[in-house]
C-alpha cells in the first residue's frame, strides 16, 4: 500500500488512505466505499485485501462502482475479460501484457503457458493474452508433470508463489519468462518463482524479481486512475491492446 501511495505523490495523484478498525462492521465499510463513489473527485477506489473475517470480499469489491474499480476485481471488469470488454483489467495481468506489448513480443499464435490459476494473475492474465490469439494453457498445484507444459512455451508466465518452481530443464530455448512471483526468503532476500541465474542462459526475455513485473503492478494502478479520470471527462480510449481480440 505504501508504494502506491508514494507512486500516486511522484506522478501528481492525489491519494487519500482511509484505515478503518479491524473490528469493523460489513455495513459501515460499504457505507464508506458508497461515499466515494458518491464523490465526483475520486476516480478510484480500491480496497486493500485480505479482509477480516467478518466480511465478505465479494460483497465489498461489488460495492464499488465499475467506473471506478481501478483494481480491476468487481464483477463486471472480472467478466469482460472474457470478451475483451473489460473497463479496467486487473492491475499485474495488466502489467505483464504491458511488458510483452513494450518488448514487441509477438502474442498471437503464439503458446502460453501461465503457471498459477488465481483469481487476481493466473486466470486474468490467461484471459487477456488469450484475448489477443494466442493459444494459453493454465497450469496448477495439481498439474501433474508441470514441465512437459512449460516446456510447451513460447511465452512463460510464473504465478505460483514457489521459488525456484520453474528450472532451466523446464524452459524450451528461446522463450520469453515473465516470473510474477515475490517470495521472501528466510534470510530476507526476495525472489521470484524462477531460478532466474538458470533461465536466463535459456530464455531470450526475462524478468528480474525484485524489478519486472513488481513495479508494472503499480505503475498498471496509476494508468487505470489517469484513464478513470480522463473517462469522466469523455476521453475516449484507445488502448488497442486492451480491447482487441478474436
Ligand atoms: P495464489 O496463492 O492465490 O495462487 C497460486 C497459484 O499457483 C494457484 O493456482 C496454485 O494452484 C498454483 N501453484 C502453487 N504451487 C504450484 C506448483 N508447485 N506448481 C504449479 N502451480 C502451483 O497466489 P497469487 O496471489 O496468484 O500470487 C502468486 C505469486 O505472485 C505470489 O508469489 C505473489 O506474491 C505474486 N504476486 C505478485 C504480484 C506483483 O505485483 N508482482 C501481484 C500479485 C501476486
Amino acid at each position: 500500500m505504501n508504494n502506491k501511495v508514494r507512486a500516486c505523490e511522484e506522478v501528481g495523484i492525489k491519494s487519500k488512505r482511509i484505515e478503518l478498525p479491524i473490528d469493523i462492521d460489513e455495513a459501515t465499510v460499504l457505507a464508506e466505499i458508497d461515499r466515494l463513489n458518491a464523490d465526483p473527485a475520486v476516480h478510484g477506489v480500491l480496497v486493500q485485501l485480505p479482509l477480516p473475517p467478518q466480511i465478505s470480499i465479494s460483497r465489498v469489491l461489488e460495492r464499488i462502482s465499475v467506473d471506478k474499480d481501478v483494481d480491476g476485481f468487481h464483477l463486471y471488469n472480472v467478466g469482460g475479460l472474457l470478451n475483451g470488454t473489460t473497463v479496467f483489467p486487473p492491475c499485474t495481468p495488466y502489467g505483464v501484457q504491458k511488458l510483452l506489448e513494450h518488448e514487441q513480443v509477438q502474442i498471437a499464435g503464439r503458446n502460453v503457458v501461465v503457471v498459477g490459476a488465481s483469481n487476481i494473475v493466473g486466470k486474468p492474465v490467461a484471459m487477456m493474452l488469450m484475448q489477443q490469439d494466442a493459444t494459453v494453457c493454465i497450469c496448477h498445484k495439481l498439474t501433474r508433470d508441470l514441465a512437459m507444459f512449460t516446456l510447451m512455451a513460447d511465452i512463460l508466465v510464473v504465478a505460483a508463489g514457489v521459488p525456484n518452481l520453474i528450472v532451466p530443464q523446464m524452459v524450451r530455448t528461446g522463450a520469453v519468462v515473465i516470473d510474477v512471483g515475490i517470495n521472501r526468503l528466510p534470510d530476507g532476500r526476495v525472489v521470484g518463482d524462477v531460478d532466474f541465474e538458470g533461465v536466463s542462459k535459456k530464455a531470450s526475455l526475462i524478468s528480474p524479481v525484485p524489478g519486472g513485473v513488481g513495479p508494472m503492478t503499480v505503475t498498471m494502478l496509476l494508468y487505470n486512475t489517469l484513464r478513470s479520470a480522463e473517462r469522466t471527462v469523455g476521453i475516449v480510449d484507445n488502448d488497442e491492446s486492451r480491447l482487441s481480440g478474436v
